[in-house]
């Protein structure tokens, strides 16, 4: 061996890979080293035949060895001199990545799989592929192979694929995933199911080349997603009736949580259901008019509480939809796609489609469903269309059930409400009709005693002598009894007047002060016998004369003295008069008596004032009465421009006040005259006891007594009295 040919040998012994020296015009071996022996232990392979056909291929090509039962290898021509005809080639046992690939262009191994199956390096040059890869790059294979991958994708695909050819590189596995890219000019979405498996080489591990197997899924991924829709649809309306159904909500809540569930179920930004009805005003405006009634949002902006939601009429709110509606159909389309007057309702609302479906009962339009899709262009389908049609009539028919409920129970609740006051009527009458025989009984017991005391006296007189005192005592008990029958005949005239309407009011100029004077000195004598104080209490503004009816003033006021009398039987009776308010023509005053007798119940408070009731039985038979005055007042008190009323506390005293409105006289107040008159009286109040003295002091002072002593004892009084002036008057 020359020391050339010993250099050579040297140095491929060198090498890491299998390697020979060949002369391809002899095809003879001249030089191996022992990775190539091991390589090729049995035989030597005809490198001639693969140098020639991939001559100067700087690049590792496949090489089958046939005698070795197909086995794949690759050979690499790493220097050919062209003089010699001598190539140094170097070869390596091939993976199973490359194989396959070789399989694939060689063979057609893939041409009867259907997906597009390719295998490209790692600069993503296209190695091999198969026939449905050159039929979805639409290249023929020989153009194809050697050319970059993502020159024959579109580029929306190739950066879709990129992201998941780069996570798969990352961890060397295979993913198998799904994309979705719209190609320049296409409005439709492709959907691709990609397997990326990455291909290591046989020895050293390292990630080559990778596989990857593409299918067109768009169709049966558009019906997986029907499908998947039509599910959440039919769920949804299934809860929706479940939650309508199962009632114990409030019912505003319930369609809340019902609208919700559609809304999410359908992926919309608004749900909504309006009711078509009959004009609110149909002398205006006599056609159909629409409200909202509900509605949830989520993305969009609610209209709830937008004058456009309620009753309009449909002419303006959905001129378009209301014959589609008529005839059963649902409006369902992108507000693109729809006529410019519905485009200028629906865009300002942010919507791009949407589906309205008509909600009919009996044949009957009741109202309408929709949805609005604010973010995505969508067309329902027939089928999804049919189920929210059909979730709309049952949101439909629970809103339908629930304002009749609601109306049944409005009407029970009226008829309830009749029915009380046809009770509470029954009850009154049968009060009336117990206190008319009440009345009755106690009117022929009124008039029989002062009667039968009449009769008794004449009989007596007539039968005995009697002496002139006697004939005197006899004529006053008379007269007692006489002008008492007066008074109850005087009260039922009075209350039938009132009753037909046919009492006339006075209108004439009086003194208030008389009258109440003239009240006082007619009770004086019975208040005397009983040992009663009884005091008024006048307010200076009332001074003055007044336009109205003094008579039936001084009924009123003498009609509730004579009770408070009757009915105390120690302490005192105030009388009281004070301006409640006053304009040019007119004045309010406001009456009251204060007793310190029986008292009333609160209860029979309340029925005093009724005609022919007393208080309670036990009292009539105690005290008499007709229970006729107190009505005959609030009647006279009403017919005066006012009105009655008593506080009063059981043991310890009433006070019945009432008020009267009385036209005002232009004529000159007495009050200064009599003020005056009393200014100059020097007045010493003896009284023991403290409330009569304060009271009676009150009573001087507002009549003008400026000099007033008040003395509780004779003694004190005398001693009060002895210090007088000359000028001091003891009354
Ligand atoms: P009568 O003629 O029976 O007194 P009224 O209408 O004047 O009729 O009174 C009705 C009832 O009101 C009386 O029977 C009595 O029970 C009650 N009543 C009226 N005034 C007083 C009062 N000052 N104190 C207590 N009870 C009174």
């Amino acid at each position: 061996m020359d020391n050339t040919a010993l250099l050579r040998r040297v140095l491929l012994e060198q090498a890491a890979h299998a390697m020979c020296l060949v002369c391809l015009k002899t095809g003879a071996l001249l030089e191996r080293n022992r990775m190539f022996d091991a390589l090729f232990p049995d035989f030597t392979p005809d490198i001639r035949t693969f140098v020639q056909a991939d001559s100067l291929k700087n690049s590792w090509q496949p090489m089958i060895i046939k005698q070795k039962n197909d086995a794949l290898f690759q050979a690499k021509v790493i220097f050919f001199d062209q003089d010699s005809q001598t190539a140094l080639v170097s070869f390596r046992r091939s993976g199973a990545w490359e194989y396959l690939a070789h399989a694939a262009t060689e063979e057609r191994l893939f041409d009867s799989f259907p997906a597009v199956a390719f295998i490209h390096d790692l600069n993503g040059v296209m190695l091999a592929c198969n026939k449905a890869a050159c039929e979805y790059m639409r290249i023929p294979r020989p153009e194809l192979l050697g050319r970059n991958v993502s020159d024959l994708m579109p580029p929306k695909a190739v950066a879709a694929l990129k992201e998941l050819l780069d996570k798969s590189m990352l961890t060397a596995t295979p993913i198998n995933e799904t994309f979705s890219y719209i190609s320049d000019g296409d409005s439709e979405k492709t959907w691709m199911g990609a397997y990326i498996q990455p291909l290591m080489a046989a020895d050293g591990g390292a990630v080559e080349a990778v596989l990857i197997m593409l299918r067109d899924i768009s169709e049966q991924f558009l019906v997986e997603q029907r499908l998947a829709t039509r599910d959440r649809l039919l769920q949804a309306t299934s809860q929706a009736a479940q939650v309508l159904l199962s009632g114990g909500k409030d019912f505003a809540d319930s369609m809340n949580e019902v609208l919700a569930i559609l809304g999410k179920a359908t992926d919309v930004d608004r749900v909504y259901v309006w009711s078509i009805h009959p004009s609110p005003n149909p002398e205006i405006n006599s056609e159909l008019h629409t409200t909202q009634l509900y509605e949830w949002s989520l993305g969009a902006e609610p209209q709830q509480d937008l004058d456009i939601c309620t009753n309009r009429p449909v002419s303006e709110a959905i001129p378009t939809w209301i014959d589609t509606f008529m005839s059963g159909r649902c409006v369902n389309n992108l507000v693109k796609n729809m006529p410019v007057l519905e485009q200028e309702q629906l865009s300002p609302q942010g919507i791009i489609s949407i589906m309205t479906a008509p909600i009919i009962f009996n044949g009957e339009l009741w109202g309408f469903i929709g949805f609005d899709d604010c973010h995505s262009e969508y067309i329902w389908s027939e089928l999804e269309e049919n189920i929210l049609r059909a979730a709309g009539m049952i949101v439909g028919a629970a809103i339908h059930n629930h304002r009749i409920n609601d109306a049944l129970e409005e009407a029970n609740a009226q008829l309830a409400a009749a029915a009380e006051i046809a009770r509470n009527l029954a009850e009154e009458a049968k009060q009336a009709n117990e206190a008319k025989s009440d009345f009755l009984a106690n009117m022929s017991h009124e008039i029989r005693t002062p009667m039968n005391a009449i009769m008794g006296i004449l009989q007596m007189v007539l039968r005995m002598p009697i002496s002139p005192r006697q004939a005197i005592q006899h004529l006053e008990k008379i007269d007692f009894s006489t002008k008492a029958l007066l008074r109850i005949i005087n009260d039922i005239l009075d209350f039938s007047k009132i009753e037909a309407g046919m009492l006339d009011m006075e209108k004439i100029p009086f003194y208030v002060e008389d009258v109440i004077r003239g009240v006082i000195d007619l009770t004086k004598h019975r208040v005397e016998e009983k040992g009663l104080a009884m005091f008024f209490e006048k307010d200076p503004e009332i001074q003055g004369q007044y336009l109205g009816d003094p008579l039936r003033l001084s009924q009123v006021l003498t009609n509730l003295c004579t009770n408070a009398t009757k009915f105390t039987s120690e302490g005192h009776i105030t009388v009281a008069a004070k301006l409640q308010e006053k304009n040019d023509t007119e004045a309010t005053l406001l009456f009251s008596v204060t007793d310190t007798g029986i008292g009333i119940s609160p209860d029979q408070q309340q029925r005093i004032f009724s005609a022919f009731t007393q208080a309670d039985t036990s009292i009539t038979r105690r005290y008499g009465g007709t229970g006729l005055g107190l009505a005959l007042c609030k009647k006279l008190t009403q017919l005066m421009g006012g009105d009655i009323w008593c506080e009063s506390e059981a043991d310890k005293g009433s006070t019945f006040s009432f008020s009267i409105r009385l036209g005002l006289v232009n004529s000159e107040s007495r009050h200064d005259a009599q003020s005056r008159a009393f200014e100059e009286l020097n007045v010493l109040i003896v009284e023991s006891a403290t409330t009569s003295r304060s009271k009676l002091y009150e009573s001087l002072h507002s009549m003008g007594c400026r000099m007033l002593e008040k003395a509780s004892t004779i003694d004190h009084a005398l001693e009060k009295a002895g210090v007088a002036d000359a000028g001091r008057r003891l009354i």
